[in-house]
């Protein structure tokens, strides 16, 4: 069975869009190649819960104005629940805790690490980023603009909030009296939290599992040698073992769309795919991260994306590493990897 959309029309900008009983798309404008996020407003009996914030800058923050004043039918935001540390969903969970009084819950996993960056220093975010990637490869002028990106991350999320709750994998939340069972996965970020209304099988997804596009996974300098393709798979494997087919996933970018198993189905294909084409690549001579961005990535890219390949690219060698497909060997202070 292929994907269905049941929604093909957008939401307009600042508007709330009905997609199930008490639940409502809100679609906020990115300034990136992603272009968008989608939030969802969970009505409940005393006030509204939403589920991920937009990316801290000034017109998300106008948007949100227009939705507090316009959108809620004259009841407050109760609840501000956080999917990952990621800026476009943690972004304004601090402004909106000090605007609305509402109280925010993230896992506490993704908070811990959002902290440790807000707390580093920004030289030695720049410098730990450099020493990584260019031991992967990366150089010159590409390394620099990359590293100097630094600790943008810090900017866009400004405050954090002063006072989460913690949600954890087996937890449930009561909404409009009813239940939503806390799914964690991993991969795309430490402890992310997706939703499950179980009585009409609904998925609030965030960007564990995306329609269109494979959600990026990344290695961070700070835990150079993690395998997240293995943890995102085997959450993805998880969440399509536990819920039924006919469930209407919720993602924060693209579609809402059902055919979880195929949709699972085939991002595990991609990162096998992925991964044989990287060993492959390995067999002929010993290649760094930097080598295999042509082989996974037929595009061009610009510094964001180019970033993101690079944790792709040195994601997908540590699984190869881990299940002794590749060997990794230091030549010159660059990392080759041969299989
Ligand atoms: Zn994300």
């Amino acid at each position: 069975m292929s994907l269905q959309y049941p929604f093909a029309d957008l939401p307009s900008s600042g508007q709330r869009f009905k997609v199930a009983d008490g639940v409502y798309w809100l679609r906020f404008p990115l300034p990136f190649a992603l272009d968008h996020i989608n939030l969802w407003l969970l009505e409940d009996t005393g006030g509204w819960t939403v589920v991920d914030t937009g990316l801290g800058i000034r017109p998300s923050q106008s948007i949100w104005k227009g939705v507090l004043a316009e959108q809620l039918d004259g009841k407050p935001l109760t609840r501000v629940i956080v999917t990952h540390y990621h800026p476009d969903h943690l972004g304004l969970a601090g402004w909106l805790e000090q605007e609305t009084g509402a109280q925010v819950w993230i896992s506490r996993g993704e908070w811990v690490l959002a902290n440790d960056i807000c707390d580093s220093p920004e030289r030695d975010t720049i410098e730990r980023i450099r020493t990584f990637l260019g031991r992967h490869g990366l150089g010159g002028d590409d390394l620099d603009k990359v590293a100097g990106k630094g600790n943008g991350f810090r900017r866009v999320v400004q405050p954090l909030p002063a006072n989460p709750c913690f949600l954890a994998a087996g937890d449930a939340l009561t909404i409009n009296g009813q239940r939503w069972a806390v799914h964690v996965g991993c991969g795309h970020s430490p402890e992310h939290l997706c939703l499950y209304r179980e009585e009409d099988h609904l998925l609030i997804s965030g960007d564990q599992v995306l329609p269109t596009i494979s959600s990026n996974l990344n290695v961070r300098a700070s835990d150079p040698d993690m395998d997240p393709v293995t943890d995102f798979v085997n959450s993805l494997e998880a969440l399509r073992d536990n819920l039924p087919d006919d469930t209407l996933v919720l993602p924060a970018h693209g579609l809402p769309f059902r055919g979880l198993r195929e949709r699972v189905d085939a991002l595990v294909h991609h990162h096998e795919e992925q991964l044989d084409r990287v060993q492959a690549a390995c067999l002929q001579h010993p290649q760094s991260a930097f080598d295999m961005l042509p082989v996974l990535f037929n595009r061009k890219l610009d510094v964001q994306q180019l970033m993101f390949a690079m944790g792709e690219s040195i994601a997908h060698l540590n699984c190869l590493m881990l299940q002794g497909r590749v060997a990794r060997r230091e030549v010159d202070g660059v990392w080759r990897f041969s299989a």
